[in-house]
């Protein structure tokens, strides 16, 4: 499935939900999170519906891989400097909440609310 009409995240790719754009092109969105565990906490995601790394094949790899590319380029295009956590939560005991993939991409200056 390459979109999934119940997926909270698809819905965002399809503009149906609201959110805080921070990059688009035609593989990937990048925006903020809605509930953010530091000064900058942005969700990496495909715009294909790909539920979790479980669920991965080979031809993702480039996909993943620009991804992983973005991640550090936008965390400094918001002023991160000093660091940041890159994050996957994958299934029940990885704490995955939403089951659209997504990489969690944090910085700022510390304390942070959460990790
Ligand atoms: P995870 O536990 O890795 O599945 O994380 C899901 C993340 O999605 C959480 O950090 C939520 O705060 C975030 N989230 C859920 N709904 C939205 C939304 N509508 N806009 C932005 N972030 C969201
Ligand atoms: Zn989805």
């Amino acid at each position: 499935m390459s979109h999934d009409p119940n997926c909270i995240f698809c819905k965002i790719i399809a503009g149906q939900i609201p959110a805080k754009k921070v990059f688009e092109d035609e593989d990937v969105l990048v925006f903020h999170d809605i509930h953010p565990w530091a000064p900058v906490h942005i969700l990496l995601i495909p715009k294909l519906h790909i539920a979790s790394m479980v669920e991965l094949q080979p031809e993702h790899a480039a996909l993943l891989g620009k991804m992983s590319l973005l991640a550090p380029r936008l965390l400094k295009e918001l002023g991160v400097s000093n660091g940041f956590r890159t994050v996957i939560n994958t299934g029940p005991d990885g704490g995955q909440e939403v089951y659209h993939l997504h990489m969690h991409a944090m910085g700022g200056p510390r304390p942070w609310a959460k990790g």
